[in-house]
């Protein structure tokens, strides 16, 4: 079934909000009903045609949004793409994805309309920051009804190209099914309904901010704030007029230094959680002391939609990703032979379910050597589960430092250190070495004023970790370099340290 199909049939009231502007104006259901059907009808114009893919790069609009359920209605695989993309990327993605649709900002029309024409591409139009452009002005004479095209279960409804750290970005194909099935399961397990306000400041060109808050938010038939971008200022003056909140971990951290941050203004909230990147105890403990909420972690990532997550009710363990969600399969495997391991044994996270995605984009070898004959996709995420059932993240198996044939989990150092007195936090890394073949680096971020000398650190450490353990060297930096989904980018710190040892 068509994921529209099921967004419409979860309308509690046409008249009802669907997405409001920080500046208060308001997008009701019946809107979004009547604007959907004409951007369809104009994508359809353009010669957008059930499986082709529309190509999205513009700014975070209610627009924006409304093209993506367009683009469902359609029977179209809706495509976005983060608008930090140069032109030279964006070549790399309309010659794999060969959308027969570009919609962009005004601003990058040239550049990218002489790649469409290069590449084939039947149509470009435009969107800007305003929501503004060629697109929505071809839209405003369509008329206001559109016959959904159907669709299976099976059929695709987006591509979201992983941020590809390694080597070449992946397109990750995700069916109707895919999405629809996730966003009814979190919709269930975090209480979403008809009553929730929540306050949308992540982007939408991720998996967290389009189909975890997105598509969950109108499988309740709720609303959403929509902020351009992450603003603490912004957010503080919203949190009034919202009930929930989803955001990255960076969101929290912020938000903590921000004086308004009190228990009487969080008093209304029901539900913050984070995900996308590891949330620090120590910012779960610090939020929860400060206004009386515990953080709900969650794990998921662009292939599988979400995993894990902390329970509503029951205890939300910080430093865990919780429970493996209703219907979703989690196990641990030796990444090497794919041997189920025991519980409460480090190994690779492997998934099943219907949240899991079927393959990446014209790319069946490297789909084929991440899943499991009986059907599990292995995550490339380390972890373990404890004797309660809460999922730990230890890291990534590509961060796995491998120092004189001795296998060093970075996490376990990073905890280590972040416990000392003066430490923010800290990413521990594998750089070349002569003699180790990499050795073990620490980057850390101290607070202002703290007087931590890598000899001290290290010192601390050796009363703490085995020998092969302990850093060689530990660098000090104001900031870790995070992307903007609040995620330490440790190949920036990986190439930046790349002849430390010479
Ligand atoms: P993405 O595909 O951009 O959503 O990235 C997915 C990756 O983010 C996962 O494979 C994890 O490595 C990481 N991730 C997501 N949620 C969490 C979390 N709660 N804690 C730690 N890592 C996370």
């Amino acid at each position: 079934m068509n994921l529209f199909s099921l967004i419409r049939g979860r309308i509690a009231s046409p008249q009802k909000a669907f997405i409001r502007t920080p500046a208060g104006a308001v997008l009701t259901y019946a809107d979004m009903l009547a604007r959907t059907a004409q951007l369809a009808d104009t994508l359809v114009r353009a010669g957008v045609q059930p499986g082709d893919r529309v190509a999205v790069q513009v700014e975070k609009t209610p627009e924006n949004f409304l093209l993506y359920l367009a683009t469902l209605r359609a029977g179209a695989v809706y495509l976005p793409l983060n608008t930090a993309y140069t032109l030279a990327e964006l070549d790399y993605f309309i010659g794999d994805a060969e959308p027969a649709l570009v919609v962009c900002d005004p601003a990058k029309r040239a550049g990218i309309g002489e790649i469409a024409a290069r590449r084939g591409v039947r149509a470009v139009e435009t969107l800007d920051a305003a929501g503004r452009g060629s697109l929505s002005e071809a839209a405003a004479g369509a008329p206001a009804g559109f016959a959904d095209v159907a669709r299976t279960h099976e059929d695709l409804a987006a591509i979201l190209y992983t941020s590809g750290t390694t080597g070449r970005s992946k397109g990750a194909m995700l069916t109707h099914r895919n999405l629809s099935s996730n966003a009814e399961t979190l919709r269930e397990y975090w209480r979403f309904t008809a009553n929730d306000v929540l306050l949308h400041a992540l982007p939408i060109y991720h998996t967290h901010g389009l189909f975890v808050a997105g598509n969950t938010v109108m499988l309740a038939g709720g609303a959403m704030i929509f902020l351009p971008k992450f603003d603490a200022d912004e957010v503080m003056r919203l949190l009034p007029q919202a009930t929930s909140m989803m955001g990255v971990p960076t969101f929290y951290t912020r938000l903590l230094r921000h004086p308004g941050l009190t228990r009487q203004a969080c008093a209304h909230m029901r539900l913050f959680t984070s995900g996308s990147a590891p949330l620090l105890a120590e910012t779960h403990t610090e939020f929860r002391e400060k206004t009386g909420h515990a953080i709900l972690e969650r794990y998921g990532m662009t292939e599988t939609n979400m995993n894990t997550s902390n329970p509503y009710d029951g205890e939300r363990v910080a430093g865990t990703v919780g429970f493996a969600l209703p219907g979703v399969d989690v196990r641990i495997a030796d990444p090497e032979t794919g041997r189920v391991l025991a519980q409460g044994e480090v190994g690779g996270i492997e998934v099943r379910g219907p949240n899991v995605f079927p393959g990446y984009w014209r790319m069946p070898e490297k789909t084929k050597a991440e899943f499991r004959a009986d059907g599990f996709f292995i995550t490339g995420d380390v972890g373990k589960i404890d004797a309660r059932g809460y999922v730990h993240i230890v890291g990534r198996a590509k961060d796995l430092i491998i120092t004189g044939g001795f296998n060093v989990y970075p996490k376990e150092i990073e905890s280590e250190i972040d416990a000392l007195p003066g430490v923010v936090e800290s990413a521990v890394i594998g750089c070349p070495h002569p003699d180790f073949g990499e050795g073990v680096t620490a980057v850390v971020v101290c607070k202002p004023g703290a007087a931590l000398s890598e000899k001290a650190v290290i010192a601390e450490l050796e009363r703490r970790l085995a020998r092969f353990k302990l850093p060689k060297r530990v660098l000090f930096v104001d900031d870790l370099p995070r992307n903007t989904m609040g995620k330490v980018q440790k190949n920036v710190l990986r190439e930046q340290n790349a002849r430390l040892y010479g």
